[in-house]
């Protein structure tokens, strides 16, 4: 107990001087030579890889307006679901539920039987 009382008295007695000592360190023209452009403008893109795709809202499109059936006459609709090459976007990426995402892709086909949507674009 006492040893803790001893030994704590000095360092609390330590600090202030010293916090004040590297103060003043930091704050000397030592720095100062040293070019401040590291900070510049960095890549917005991470490591995770995604910035290629839009961000959609991660809400399932026909809950939201309570489409029950798809319909596969719609190719605008069905064109927000397919990418430009003709494949289907996975549901990860465009938030719809598993339920519409599987009719989904029975009308994308049935779409595609009737060319109106493309199988597959040639690259
Ligand atoms: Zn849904």
């Amino acid at each position: 107990m006492s040893d803790e009382i001893t030994g704590k008295s000095p360092e609390a007695g330590a600090v202030a001087p010293q916090a004040a000592a590297s103060a003043e360190a930091s704050a000397t023209p030592a720095r100062g030579p040293r070019p401040a452009g590291s900070g510049g403008p960095r890549p917005a893109a991470g490591p995770g890889g995604r910035g290629k795709f839009f961000r959609r809202k991660k809400v399932c499109k026909f809950c939201t307006e309570k489409i029950d059936a798809i319909p596969y006459r719609d190719v605008r609709l069905l064109q927000g679901f397919v990418a430009e090459r003709g494949k289907i976007v996975p549901r990860r990426l465009t938030g719809v539920c598993t339920t519409h995402q599987r009719r989904l892709t029975r009308a994308i086909k049935q779409a595609r039987n009737i060319a109106l949507l493309p199988f597959a674009t040639r690259h």
